[in-house]
């Protein structure tokens, strides 16, 4: 995967060219925004384009509002509209008080719409959905358009009209007269304006007209003073039209718009048509699963914004389409938890281990380290005593090629406390063990042997009689099929079947006791875990496991 640097973002570059002597907004401050539509949560994808806007206005020392894009009528709701602020909060980015509402411009809209019928550049047209279609012409064919010469007081009359709510949805529409020739299809006399007698979430029912995303966005960017509109690749053909507007319309300010790849990650999906149809149809626990790519999802999860930041800035800034890997996003998270989280001992799936020899009812305390990178992290008490609980993993009655853990006759280190040497196990009337025997060598305390003996394996584990019992969330790819999302692909039945696994009788050590979120843990041998946000309490501790151990992410594939 290439890491772009920063040298090479083209975005900036072309910044540079406005700012500098001569540029078109030399001596103006850079200033753009970020435009979501509340009609989901944020996802990844979101994240990578908030990050170029106010990432940009960051560096360049200027300023990046936030626009709640609700010009379309439908399905927006203020709980989106709270939950896109918290998570660009959480993210570390403000917008002081430039947040705005896209719908708050329909007067101005409005009044724009009238200037260009004025000026005969925009006029009433009667064709139907169908015909407007069909008329549309093809590369060989120009756009055929019967109401182009509706003289300027009938489209006029006409518009006024549609506003005080004379007509029915779609019998008339504003267009723009612009070129029916045009090889960009978005400038063959493009609709501006439509009649729709739907309730906004923030107008109520004060317009039945509403205008199009290509009229009301660039007057949007030019009202707010954004000298640089960034938006993802989608809208490169539509750039035409943007500039149309701002040269035609007389708004205060001419914004320069630039398109960037968005981004793609493997073994997700990123649009909120899909994203919704998960939630909706029960297939995760809600927006905020924490498989979802969502922000609420991964910061459930234990992502941390330094993590999800540094993802975003080492994908860079592309022109052309790229999909990045799941394990790469882990990759990152998993760097920045290695250097902060706590290191703590967890026994996910659990079998009894009874010291033979320990004394029944002695216990001794261990200090073990928080972080074998970070001294200052300190050390914490850890109890032992007679019966412990160690992974059944860790223990094979018959050894089997390489496994150098608890098998009768080996010794292993217990993390940080003593050597011991498995001296059998007992079994159950089917035949299951059910716990392992060992003696410890009590002159190993700390976990070196006196005489200098090799001990190959070192296990945790924790203290049976000084434990608390917790439920653990095992998380895996919410799709089989690293392309979900491709066009044609029904994404549903490229589901995982085994995305959560979940262990109910796991052991963790005493000092998880009060684990709230957000925190995270390595849990040794295992991953990095978290308190689960919603669900955790210290009657039921809830840990999801954020990232496994094992990174699987290999640079320059
Ligand atoms: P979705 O298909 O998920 O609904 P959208 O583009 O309709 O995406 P918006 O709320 O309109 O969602 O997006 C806000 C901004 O985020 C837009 O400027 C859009 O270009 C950008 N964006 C959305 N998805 C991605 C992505 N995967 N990568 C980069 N930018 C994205
Ligand atoms: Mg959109």
């Amino acid at each position: 995967m290439a890491e772009i640097t920063e040298s090479k973002n083209f975005i900036h570059a072309f910044i540079d060219e406005d700012i500098a002597e001569g540029g078109q907004f030399e001596g103006m401050t850079v200033h753009t925004r970020f435009p979501p539509e509340p009609n989901g949560y944020l996802h990844i994808g979101h994240c990578k384009a908030l990050i170029i806007d106010f990432g940009t206005a960051e560096k360049y020392g200027g300023m990046c509002n936030l626009r709640m894009d609700d010009t379309n009528p439908t399905k927006e709701d203020v709980e989106f509209v709270d939950a896109i602020r918290e998570d660009i909060h959480w993210l570390g980015f403000d917008w002081g008080d430039r947040f705005f509402y896209g719908s708050d411009y329909f007067e101005k809209d409005y009044e724009y719409a009238v200037e260009l019928i004025k000026k005969g550049l925009a006029y009433v047209c009667e064709l139907t959905p169908e015909q407007f279609k069909e008329y549309r012409g093809d590369l060989q064919h120009p756009a055929i358009s019967p109401y182009r010469d509706r003289p300027i007081e009938e489209s006029l009359d006409l518009f006024r009209r549609m506003r005080e709510g004379e007509f029915e949805d779609n019998r008339y529409t504003l267009r723009a007269k612009i070129d029916l020739t045009s090889g960009n299809f978005n400038m063959r006399d493009p609709v501006i304006y439509r009649i729709r007698h739907m309730h906004h979430h923030r107008q109520g029912d004060k317009w039945c007209i509403y205008p199009m995303y290509d009229f009301a966005h660039p007057i949007q960017d030019a009202l707010e003073g954004i000298t640089h509109s960034l938006c993802s690749l989608e809208f490169e053909n539509h750039r035409a039209l943007y500039n149309w507007v701002v040269e035609h319309v007389s708004v205060p300010h001419h914004p320069r718009q630039i398109e960037f790849a968005r981004l793609g990650i493997d073994h997700t999906v990123l649009s909120k048509r899909k994203l919704r149809a998960l939630v909706e149809n029960n297939y995760v626990s809600g927006w905020d699963d924490p498989r979802m790519p969502t922000l609420c999802g991964l910061r459930r999860r234990g992502y941390t914004p330094k993590s999800i930041r540094n993802f975003c800035d080492r994908v860079g800034v592309a022109k052309s389409p790229n999909t990045i890997e799941f394990a790469f996003l882990e990759h990152c998270l998993r760097e920045d938890l290695n250097e902060t989280a706590t290191r703590v001992m967890a026994v996910l799936k659990p079998i009894k281990l009874t010291i033979t020899n320990y004394p029944e009812g002695k216990s001794e305390i261990f200090q073990v380290e928080n972080n074998s990178l970070d001294e200052s992290a300190g050390y914490r008490d850890v109890t032992f005593s007679r019966n412990l609980w160690i992974e059944a993993d860790d223990f094979m009655e018959e050894k089997v090629g390489k496994f150098f853990r608890m098998f009768p006759g080996n010794e292993v280190r217990l993390k940080g406390a003593y050597v011991v040497k498995c001296t059998g196990c007992v079994k159950d009337e089917n035949g299951n063990v059910v716990e392992v025997l060992c003696e410890y060598d009590p002159e190993s305390r700390g976990g070196d042997t006196a005489d200098g003996r090799k001990v190959k394996s070192t296990i945790h584990w924790v203290d049976a009689a000084n434990c608390c019992d917790a439920e653990i969330r095992l998380y895996d790819n919410l799709f089989d099929d690293p392309d979900p999302d491709a066009a044609g692909k029904d994404f549903l039945a490229c589901m995982n079947p085994h995305s959560l696994e979940i262990l109910s009788d796991c052991k963790v050590e005493a000092s998880l006791k009060d684990a709230k979120a957000p925190s995270s843990f390595q849990f040794m041998r295992q991953g990095y875990f978290c308190p689960d946000s919603k669900d955790s309490s210290p009657e039921h501790l809830v840990f999801n496991r954020s990232v496994s151990l094992k990174d699987s992410f290999k640079p320059g594939k």
